[in-house]
Parts: C-alpha cells; structure tokens; sequence
C-alpha cells in the first residue's frame, strides 16, 4: 500500500514535472531550464528527505537549544552534508547565558469548586517555591500607563493577561467588512513585555497562565519571557490548552473570587553560559566564490513532541536541495551555502548571531532563502516587500513557474523566521509562502511529529530551494538590495 503511494506520488511528480515544460510554439526556452529539469528530477527520483527527517525527528527527538540532542542533531546534519560532498562543512558556535530543561506543571482552580487544569511550563521558566495559592486576576494593559492601574492590587495573584483567542473551527467569512487590526511590531511588544514582568515582580505576582492560540487540546509552547531571553524567567509561566484557558475565562468573567494553585517543578538552568551551533555546509562558487546564496531553516525545536513540520521539514529540504546540486556535479558561479540555524524559537537568534559574526560580507550575500512553514508545498516566493529584485527574480525563476507551477512572485511580507536579521540587516531575505497544511495546529505543540509530514510536498520544496539557488548564484550579478529596515 506505502509502496503503491510513493510511486504514485513519484511519478506525479515526473509527469508535472515533463508536461510542466511543454513549450508554448513560439516560446523559447529559458537559457537554464535544461539543468533545472535535471534538479527537479534528481529530486523527484533520489531524494533522501523521508529517511532524513525521520532520523531526525524518530531518534534525534526533541531539539531544544542548549539540549544535548541539538548538539547532536548539528553533528548529524554536519556528517550528511559531508557525505553528500560538500565543502567548508563546519558548526558555528554562538552563546546562551543558561540552558533550561523542562520541568512539570500542574494547575488547578480551588475555589469556587476544585477543577484540574491542562498546563505546560513555559520554556526558560524557573519552578514555583512548591504548591503556590491566589487569587486570580485578569490584567488588562498594553501600557505602562494601564500596567499602573494595577499597582498594589496583585500582591499573591495569578494572573492571565489576554482574552481567549478566537478558536479558529472553521474558516472564518466575516459578516462585516474588516477592519485592518493596528500591530504592534515585535520590538514594542518585547519591549513592553519586559516593562509588565518587572512590574509584576515588582508586585508580588506569583504566577502566569497563558493560552495556547490552538484547538482541541493542544499546546502552543513559547518562552516564559521574550524580554529575557535565555535567563530564567522573572515570573513563573504555565501555558494551558485552549479548553482549560477559556474555563478560567469563563469563571473569572462570573464575577466570583476564582483562586488558583501553581505548581512548576524539576525545571532546570546550566549554571552559566553555554556554546550552541549553527551548521553551516557550502558548495563553492567557481567563478564567484565570494558570491553566496544562501539556503536555510532552523534545527531547534520546542521540546513537546519531535519538531517534525517546525522546522525539520525545513531542514530535509536544505540538505535534500544540497544533496541534490551535489550528486549532480553542478558547479555554480557564486557559492551556495546551507545553513541551519539554532535559538529560532526563543526569537530568531541564531540568525542574528550569525549575521553579527558575518558582517563583513553580508554586502556579498546575492540572497537568502528560508523555509519554515511546515509540510505544505511551496505556493510561491514572498519576496518581503522587496520589489527591487522582482523582476529579476521573476525571470530567473521562470523555470519554477514552467514545470512545476509555482505561482507568480509575491511581494507579501512573512514575518518570524531566520530570514527577518538578514532583511534588517540589508540583504535581500525571502521566505517560502507554503500551503498551510496543519501547521497552525502542529507546530509548538505536542503532536509535532513524523506522521504530519506529506513526501510530495516537501520533494517540492526541496525543487523550490534548489533550483532557486542554482539560477540566483547563475544570474549576471548579485541581486538589487533592498532599502535598509530599523
Ligand atoms: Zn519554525
């Protein structure tokens, strides 16, 4: 049954893959079309991205970073690349003040009646002095001024500090016209998360729950605090599922006192800093060689299940898209490099380390493409507002469109992922926009594992990656920059 799958799936590949080139009379062919194919076919017949990504996700586990299985996942992915022939494969180590494993939760309401919670800790968490009691308080602040309202009100308290998020059950058709809704960036938001923890601690606040923006019990795990990144968090942090989040809710809106008790034990911080890595892995450029395009995704994970479509289907497409320029002996004018980031999930720092430690030839990067959005196929390229490079790009991927209908180039902005320090940063970062597939349910939480994974859709990924770093590192110069971003 598995093999009459596979060999369905294979050969709608080939055949998208053959009828997608028919020419159109008249039409001539796209001077790099013929190597293109031999990509894309290399990919749909060889490729070793299933047997990879189980690997990784089956007996790697969990990759949260400063864990000794991140480690060894940036061994692993360092030894493929090396067996597929690259060159300069190395891992790049930046620092964290503090490792952190994760400990148990337990929550649950004691007053008006007893009801037990579902609760994770909050990554970087520290534990509670034991059972902790109080009662809990909604805080309304987006803030300082409003934070100030509370002032002497939180002594003891529990607190939540967001409305249940709407629990998307079905596709949503509005029955009003929508109103754009005004977005903080993340700076602000950060920023004010910094300024709210320390008035809580300030405070008294013993504890926070938090909701998992998901459905049907499933966690949606983050760091217990963005303003501290890798430091334990100044206040204790429990995430809960969707149904025991909007059951407090549901009590704190009836008006009557709703005590809470927190328990966040077993949580664990290393002592001091610690070395966490970056896999880097390059074919070199034979005529440009300190040209790059540069491939990536990130090797970290959230620590509830395997980080199967967040993000080691990122990282199958990577070394498959390496693997396959490898096997087929192309030599590029500019270098392609391949990068797997780490401390993606605590806020993309393992691209900004790496941008800080290459600064000295950003200007040298042509492009960065990321993929992390799941298992869904690639729809087309978010080009992140940067109309400069469109109709280069456009050209270039011409190919993409042709055999394996990748749709047009899209100027959408796609924010959080490794490609965001590159954009800031100058260099012109894109991002795979990819069919949703059940990656709003699965990432973060506690079903993120091999069986979410779809094989078409990520071969594809893999064709979109690899055919767009050949044809960029191909192209007459190094791609427009786009105008700098604070
Ligand atoms: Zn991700």
């Amino acid at each position: 049954m598995k093999r009459i799958t596979r060999l369905s799936g294979f050969l709608f590949l080939l055949i998208a893959v053959l009828v997608g080139s028919q020419l159109l009379p008249g039409q001539q062919e796209h001077p790099l079309a013929g190597v293109d194919r031999r990509i894309l076919v290399e990919i749909a017949e060889n490729s070793e991205q299933m047997e990879n990504l189980r690997y990784l996700t089956d007996r790697i586990g969990a990759r949260l970073t400063g864990t000794e299985a991140l480690k060894r996942a940036n061994e692993w992915t360092a030894q493929r690349f090396r067996d597929y022939g690259l060159s300069n494969v190395r891992l790049e180590a930046w620092p964290i003040e503090h490792s952190w494993r994760r400990g148990t939760a337990r929550v649950r309401v004691v007053a008006p009646e007893e009801e037990w919670l579902a609760a994770e800790v909050g990554g970087w968490s520290p534990n509670t002095p034991g059972p902790v009691r109080g009662p809990l308080v909604y805080v309304k602040a987006e803030t300082k001024e409003e934070l100030e309202a509370y002032r002497g009100k939180l002594g003891g308290a529990i607190v939540i500090t967001s409305e249940p998020r709407p629990r998307k059950r079905k596709e949503e058709r509005p029955l009003r016209p929508r109103e754009p809704e005004p977005r903080r960036d993340f700076a602000a938001r950060i920023q004010f998360a910094r300024v709210r923890d320390d008035f809580f601690q300030e405070e008294g606040v013993q504890g926070i729950l938090r909701d998992s923006d998901k459905n049907f019990g499933l966690f949606n795990m983050s760091v217990a605090s963005f303003g501290h990144p890798y430091q334990p968090a100044p206040i204790p942090v429990a995430f809960l599922t969707p149904e025991s989040y909007d059951l407090l809710w549901r009590l704190a809106q009836d008006g009557q006192g709703v005590e809470v008790e927190l328990e966040i034990s077993g949580c664990e911080f290393s002592d001091g800093p610690v070395e966490v890595y970056n896999t880097v892995a390059e074919i070199p450029g034979s005529e440009k060689p300190d040209e790059v395009v540069l491939l990536g995704a990130h090797l970290d994970s959230w620590d509830l299940a395997t980080g199967a479509t967040d993000n080691g289907t990122g990282v199958s497409v990577v070394l498959e898209a390496a693997r396959a320029l490898s096997q087929l002996g192309l030599k590029p004018k500019r270098t392609i490099r391949f990068v797997l980031f780490s401390g993606e999930e605590q806020g993309l720092h393992g691209a900004r380390a790496y941008v800080e430690a290459h600064k000295d030839e950003l200007e040298r990067i042509s492009a960065v493409l990321v993929h992390d959005a799941g298992t869904g196929r690639v729809e087309t390229i978010a080009l992140q507002g940067n109309a400069q490079a469109y109709d280069i790009l456009r050209e270039l991927l011409a190919p993409l469109r042709q055999m394996i209908g990748v749709a047009d180039l899209s100027l959408r902005t796609l924010g959080g992922s490794d490609h965001a320090p590159f954009n800031r940063a100058g260099v012109p970062a894109f991002f795979c926009q990819q069919e949703r597939a059940t990656y709003r349910q699965t990432h973060h939480s506690q079903v993120d594992t091999f069986d979410k994974v779809i094989r078409e859709d990520l071969l594809n990924g893999a064709q979109v990656m690899a055919v767009f770093a050949y044809n960029v590192a191909q192209a007459e110069a190094m791609l427009p920059r786009p105008p700098k971003k604070e």
